[in-house]
């Protein structure tokens, strides 16, 4: 005897319970997590960031379109603001004036209040910065730091509210075609819906595989982040998130002391990734290379699974080669700030409507995230 659904979605991370937020409310919903806990994997272990000068045109137009979600969700979503003031600063050498140029640029298409700033402005708003290090600057001051767990709590209330049903371990072992619908094994056993999301995070191309069909060909890689104190006697709470343009490093105040990272990108499988010790010693080089800081000791470290496919484009629609199976997957190092437009979207497209105006009108279309698009790599 198996359960049936409307839709099912796999992945509790924010890709999933976005998605089971906007479509709760359309028929009966179940997501299903493999681990105990949700978010367990890459969205509980982000940089935390909400930039629109950030990514690629497609992945800045979704980050716009989800704005007014973050600043004025609905009514008893979350009692915490999920935005809160931060601002960033990309800073770039002088062999980073061509980058700083575009990153100017890039950032000016949706946000006028993006600008450049010369060494003098860029060390007052970062005082530990060298002066001899650095050529200039890109102040996006609007960009924020997202509470990560209220977003993710919001959408899973949210989703029980509207009568969804949330299970945790329950790992989907196997899935393929009943009828007109998916047949969805999980340890406590089988469900069934017509629609199956595949909100996978890292393992989305390996669900795909459980259902016969072809890869995005989806590319886990690996970012490293370190946690060390405060350089003593500054107060660093209105530091700005400060990023090489390149994105070569990056560092953020986070609760009284600095988060940074080398922004590594090294490819692996999809695993419960942990953090290497000479990604942990690249950071504090590259950090103390740029500043006045010293590392003498790092409180805590991890790592997460950011996943790209080859455009580093999110892949969101129905697979061309199976009715009802709709990916929800490559949100690279953007899938909690592109999440509002991203679950909103996903919600309207595997009702098999169109895209939004709310978010189409920022020049977003079905195409240009489909899996069906030229460039994506299929085996
Ligand atoms: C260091 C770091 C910094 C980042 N900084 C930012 C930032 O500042 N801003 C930003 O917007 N983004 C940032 N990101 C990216 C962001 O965290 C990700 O894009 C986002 O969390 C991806 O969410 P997800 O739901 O797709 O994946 P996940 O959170 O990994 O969720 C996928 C879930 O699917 C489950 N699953 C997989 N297979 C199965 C199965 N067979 N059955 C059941 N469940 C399954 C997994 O257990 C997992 O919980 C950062 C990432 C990292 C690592």
């Amino acid at each position: 005897m198996s359960d049936g659904y409307d839709f099912i979605v796999v992945g509790g991370g924010i890709a999933g319970v976005s998605a089971g937020y906007f479509l709760a409310p359309h028929g009966r919903l179940l997501l299903l997590e493999r681990e105990s806990a949700l978010a367990y994997h890459t969205t509980g272990r982000s940089a935390a960031i909400y930039t629109q000068a950030y990514g690629n045109a497609a992945v800045r137009a979704l980050t716009v379109a989800g704005h007014d979600f973050f600043t004025t969700p609905p009514e008893g979503f979350s009692d915490h603001a999920l935005l809160g003031p931060r601002g960033a600063l990309f800073i770039g050498r002088d062999d980073q004036r061509e980058a700083l140029d575009r990153a100017e640029a890039e950032g000016r298409q949706f946000v006028d209040t993006v600008r450049r700033v010369d060494v003098a402005e860029a060390c007052a708003i970062l005082p530990v910065l060298r002066p001899d290090y650095v050529a200039g600057a890109v102040l996006e001051p609007d960009a924020m730091d997202i509470d990560v767990h209220a977003l993710h709590q919001g959408f899973v209330r949210g989703i029980r509210a509207r009568g969804g049903t949330i299970r945790t371990e329950a790992a989907v072992l196997a899935l393929g075609r009943d009828g007109a619908d998916w047949s969805v094994e999980t340890p406590g056993g089988a469900c069934t819906a017509p629609v199956v999301i595949n909100a996978a995070g890292a393992w989305c191309d390996e669900l795909a595989a459980m259902a016969g069909l072809d890869p995005v060909g989806l590319v886990p890689k690996r970012r490293t982040a370190v946690v060390f104190d405060a350089p003593p006697g500054l107060d660093i709470d209105a530091w700005p998130l400060t990023i090489d343009v390149d994105e070569e490093f990056y560092f953020k105040p986070e609760a009284g002391k600095v988060m940074g990272s080398p922004a590594d990108e090294t490819p692996m499988p999809p695993c419960d990734v942990q953090p290497e010790e000479l990604e942990i010693a690249i950071a504090i080089d590259r950090i103390q290379t740029a500043t006045t800081m010293t590392v003498d000791r790092v409180s805590h470290h991890w790592a997460g699974l950011r996943s790209f496919v080859a455009d580093k484009t999110p892949v969101v629609g129905f697979d061309p080669a199976a009715p009802g199976f709709f990916w929800l997957a490559g949100q690279g190092g953007y899938g909690i700030q592109t999440a509002p437009a991203l679950g909103r979207l996903t919600a309207d497209l595997a009702r098999g409507g169109d895209v939004p105006a709310e978010i189409g009108d920022f020049g977003v279309t079905a195409a240009d995230l489909s899996p069906a698009r030229a460039g994506l790599r299929k085996s």
